[in-house]
């Protein structure tokens, strides 16, 4: 355990490791719950308000009521950066269903639980002197929305811990799932762009995918950047013809994709990744000064 972790829990700040939460949560019985992960540099989280409000909406796709105002989490968040030892670092922001019975229902939780982690980035690296990770593609396919809507960030992630687990096992570095009519939606913790004769290109919502805080900043700065962009579904046979190929995230921000499965991407030069990440980072320089 890192032992700068901190964690915020029943309106205190104490060491992550020391927190803890009942064994009758309905977050760890039954995976009824919803979190953010967010990034902070120099002590300022990069789209908070993005992120609260997703978590907003998460909240009420699984008629969860959260246990503080939007106001009070700001205000949490920020004790926790402040007292915090790196100016830079990762949150992770759970509210579970609460303390209930053993039985499923909802109803025996009266009050939901938050408790908000301030850690270390822990994402997908690439390895050094590799041109960009290996990802693979998952025989698990991403949950429809009529089953699970993936646009609820849900502490359910077994759907993409199934495909991660098949990417491990076969030497790679990520997963990406296509949905179950056979068209990408994205990565096991991460959205998933393409470029094709200098458009970027990604697959829409409707997909079922997370929508992305990082993907939504990419397709606002490719606008402001004038790159040509769509949102538009893909199919296996697209990737293998993308001249580019990047995942995105809050945690790994921008990552290049260096092969999928059998397939290895030789070009050297990724004009349209290189502006989008620069933009990019001038984006986190400019709204975290
Ligand atoms: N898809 C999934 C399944 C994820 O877990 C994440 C990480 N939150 C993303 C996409 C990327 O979302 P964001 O840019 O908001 O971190």
């Amino acid at each position: 355990m890192n032992p700068q972790a901190l964690c915020w829990i029943n309106q205190q700040i104490i060491p992550a490791d020391e927190a803890s939460i009942s064994v009758y949560d309905h977050g760890l019985l039954y995976g009824d719950g919803i979190f953010e992960g967010l990034r902070f540099y120099q002590r300022k989280v990069f789209r908070l308000d993005s992120h609260l409000r997703r978590l907003q909406q998460s909240a009420d796709a699984i008629a969860l009521q959260l246990p503080m105002t939007i106001e009070q989490m700001k205000q949490a968040i920020q004790e926790l950066i402040t007292r915090y030892d790196q100016p830079d670092g990762y949150l992770r922001l759970v509210i579970t269903r609460g303390r209930g019975t053993l039985g499923i229902d909802p109803q025996s939780c009266p009050q939901a639980e938050c408790f908000i982690i301030a850690d270390r980035l822990n994402v997908i690296h690439q390895p050094p002197g590799q041109r960009g990770i290996k990802l693979w593609i998952a025989s698990t396919r991403r949950l429809p929305a009529q089953c699970l809507n993936p646009r609820i960030k849900s502490l359910n992630y077994l759907n993409n811990i199934l495909a991660r687990i098949e990417a491990s096992q076969a030497g790679m570095d990520e997963a990406l799932l296509l949905n179950t009519q056979g068209f990408v939606s994205e990565g096991s913790v991460d959205n998933i762009f393409i470029v094709r004769d200098g458009v970027l290109l990604t697959p829409p919502v409707s997909d079922g995918l997370l929508q992305g805080i990082t993907r939504d900043s990419i397709l606002q700065l490719a606008d402001d950047c004038g790159i040509e962009n769509r949102q538009t579904s893909l199919t296996e046979y697209d990737l293998y013809q993308a001249d580019e190929c990047f995942l995105c995230g809050t945690g790994a921000e921008l990552i290049r994709v260096g092969q999928i499965n059998r397939h290895i991407f030789t070009d050297d030069r990724w004009p349209v990744f290189e502006r989008i990440e620069q933009a990019f980072h001038d984006l986190i320089a400019r709204e975290c000064a």
